[in-house]
């Protein structure tokens, strides 16, 4: 079977269940073959039922003696089965499920999986799982055993998919090869592929499920490492990038004239980029630094040396209101000197020297000077810039230096060792007279008086930021509707002359624009916004970031949400709201109120809770692991080492060309617009 299959063209899922699986990025074969089980419930256990005993979770298999569906006195549905083995009866109760009795049929072979209950003297299964025995049996699936449970969505159940997956995958691993070299799976004691595609859905005990974890973590550290070499290599052998000059003194002009001057980390990073531009070898570099740390001075300057070796730049904001903003910020600083800032977004267009426009901008653009330098400033999105290396890279004979900027938080040791063929500079420094956002976690109890509070800062003249309870990662409809219902609730708290925005992603971007307007010129005093809305924008007096649910929350997302507050001349707040009473929640949470710098912050949670938490998982599009974790120093170097070795071997994988395929199909979906 075709990895890149559709999953809609298979029989059973469709159009309608494509759909659905979409919501959970599941689009083609491999991707339902690669949807992992998140855990696993162990009804491993099956037991003669005359040993059943309360309080156990086990599996029984026996006949199904008679079985009826009846309305309870309140008039629900109750659907009651008596099952039989050679050692004795048990009760199986389920509710409001009306239709059972058109599947379980009394005589029938069933396997029932659940807790056992005590109805007076008698054992019970309330809602068992339950799968019919045939005579032609397959292992069961759903029962009897270590049964996996799949990240969900609406109209999606863990049955649903593990049914779909259980019977896909054998018609998968047929035509699939192993990709991992003999000598590295020998080398590292890892199992085969298929081997490991099976075990880790279907697991027979805990030790297979190891030796599947041990396998795939294996496979996804090693792919990205090997991806990564692959990408830098191609990247520093094949492309030719403009080698400028940098005239000191003219940039040394360019910042006295500033209002400020740069802090120790934009010095070093400037030094970093500037130097990179005199190089052949096109610059590949991440610029990393909290909101507010002064990432754009550092692009301008490099823009400016790009112009005086007659060559533009262009920079991609992820807005469109982002890119006005820059375009006022580049003109302020290099107006002076003779450039023209063009703009280049859906809705005006102009030419200049330096352009600066949205992201999509990229695969429109056309450019009337030759580019010395793409500027990709992404916020918290990372991956963007692969889609700009793309961009850059077509069919030119220059390739421009690229400079990605992002205020993800990413620990050094981790972009270094996955992402190596990025060079990095970190703004960890910001400009002096910041004011501090006094942050503090706030229990429930004190909720009412944190809403007077943000009322009288309204009273003040100042705005507030108050983002929804976090309810599912990706922006799905039940995370709307809770957004939609917490702005009611607010509209009734709040006095009418208070003026409420509601923001979220399902918005068109026209107007998640006109709202962000309105906030910005005042006309919008508290505005509610799910948490995935990117909130960018300079907003000088805003005063107020209250976060529901901030136990939920990645302290460094948290800490980014608070950067959108405190950057005018009024004190500022950040208030955290949490019902959670984990000591361990609070702890995390407490940190907020002390630490003031993201990467330590990314630490804290990169300790205490893992990767996928520091990066607000899949949002950042920075790392998607499944099962690796990069906190597992030994696997990253493990993987790192292979994938050096191996190119060191054969750098064009010209002998490995399952794996070459397995890569090739990495970087194109990498590179897919979200
Ligand atoms: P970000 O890293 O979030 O993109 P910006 O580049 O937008 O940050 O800078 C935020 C603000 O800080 C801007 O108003 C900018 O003029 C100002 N700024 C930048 N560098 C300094 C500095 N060294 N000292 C004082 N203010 C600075
Ligand atoms: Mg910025």
């Amino acid at each position: 079977m075709d990895p890149n299959l559709q999953v809609s063209s298979l029989p059973g899922i469709g159009k309608y269940f494509a759909f659905k699986l979409k919501k959970l990025e599941v689009c083609t074969v491999e991707d339902l073959i690669y949807h992992f089980p998140f855990r696993y419930d162990d009804f491993s256990n099956i037991q003669d039922i005359r040993n059943v005993n309360e309080g156990e979770k086990l599996s029984i298999q026996g006949i199904i003696w008679q079985i009826k569906s009846l309305r309870s006195k309140t008039g629900k549905f109750l659907t009651k089965a008596t099952i039989a083995d050679q050692s004795g009866t048990i009760e199986a109760i389920w509710f409001n499920q009306p239709y059972l009795t058109k599947t379980l049929k009394a005589g029938l072979q069933v396997s029932l999986s659940g807790k056992v209950n005590l109805n007076g003297p008698k054992p019970q299964l309330i809602s068992p799982s339950y799968e019919i025995l045939r005579s032609n049996q397959l292992p069961t699936i759903h029962t009897g055993r270590l049964v996996p449970v799949y990240p969900e969505t609406e109209g999606l159940s863990s049955k649903w998919i593990r049914s779909k997956i259980a019977k896909i995958l054998p018609q998968y691993l047929i035509k699939q090869q192993d990709f991992l070299p003999e000598e590295i799976k020998t080398e590292h004691k890892l199992i085969n592929l298929d081997s490991a595609l099976n075990k880790i859905h279907f697991p027979k005990n805990y030790d297979e499920l190891e030796t599947a974890k041990k396998r795939l973590s294996f496979d996804e550290l090693f792919l990205i490492q090997l991806a990564s070499q692959l990408r830098k290599i191609d990247w520093q052998t094949k492309r030719k990038a403009p080698r400028m000059k940098v005239d000191k003194q003219k940039v040394r002009k360019l910042l006295d004239s500033l209002p400020y001057e740069l802090t120790e980390a934009q010095k070093r990073a400037k030094d970093q980029i500037l130097l990179d531009l005199t190089k052949q070898i096109p610059a590949n570099r991440l610029l990393e630094g909290d909101v507010g740390s002064g990432k754009t001075v550092v692009a301008a300057t490099a823009a400016y040396v790009a112009f005086l070796n007659g060559y533009g730049s262009i920079i991609a904001a992820p807005t469109e209101i982002l890119a006005f903003q820059h375009q006022k910020t580049l003109n302020e600083i290099l107006s002076p000197y003779g450039l023209e800032i063009g703009i280049w977004t859906k809705s005006k267009k102009s030419k200049g020297d330096v352009v600066v426009g949205t992201h999509a901008l990229l695969n429109a653009f056309e450019s009337t000077k030759e580019l010395g330098l793409v500027v990709v400033d992404e916020q918290h999105r990372f991956g963007v810039s692969q889609r700009a290396k793309l961009f850059i890279t077509k069919n030119k004979v220059l390739t421009p230096h690229l400079l990605t900027m992002t205020a993800t938080p990413i620990p050094r040791t981790l972009a270094l060792s996955l992402y190596g063929d990025l060079d990095l500079s970190v703004l960890d420094e910001m400009p002096t007279g910041r004011q501090r956002i006094s942050t503090h976690v706030v229990p429930s109890r004190k909720r009412k008086s944190a809403y007077k509070f943000i009322e009288e800062q309204v009273k003040n003249g100042r705005q507030a930021f108050i983002i929804t309870p976090f309810v599912e990662p990706s922006e799905t409809l039940v995370g709307i509707k809770a957004a939609k219902e917490e702005f009611y609730k607010l509209n009734t708290i709040f006095s009418k002359k208070t003026k409420l925005g509601l923001l979220h992603g399902r918005l068109k971007s026209k107007e998640k624009e006109v709202i962000i307007g309105k906030f910005k010129d005042d006309k919008i005093d508290i505005l509610v916004s799910t948490p995935v809305v990117e909130v960018g924008i300079d907003i000088p007096n805003a005063t107020i970031m209250m976060i529901e649910s901030a136990d939920r929350f990645g302290l460094a997302q948290l800490h980014q949400l608070r950067g959108r507050v405190g950057r005018g001349v009024h004190k500022s707040y950040c208030l955290l709201f949490t019902d959670s009473l984990s000591v361990n929640s609070l702890k995390r949470l407490k940190s907020m109120e002390k630490i003031y710098v993201g990467f330590e912050l990314a630490e804290i949670d990169l300790k205490m809770r893992g990767p996928g938490q520091i990066f607000g998982t899949k949002q950042s599009g920075f790392i998607n692991l499944k099962l690796a974790d990069i906190t597992e120093h030994s696997l990253v170097s493990a993987t790192q080492v292979e994938a050096k070795k191996l190119i060191n071997k054969d750098p064009s994988l010209s002998r490995y060309s399952s794996l070459l395929k397995k890569i090739n199909n990495m970087q194109s979906e990498f590179v897919q617009p979200n």
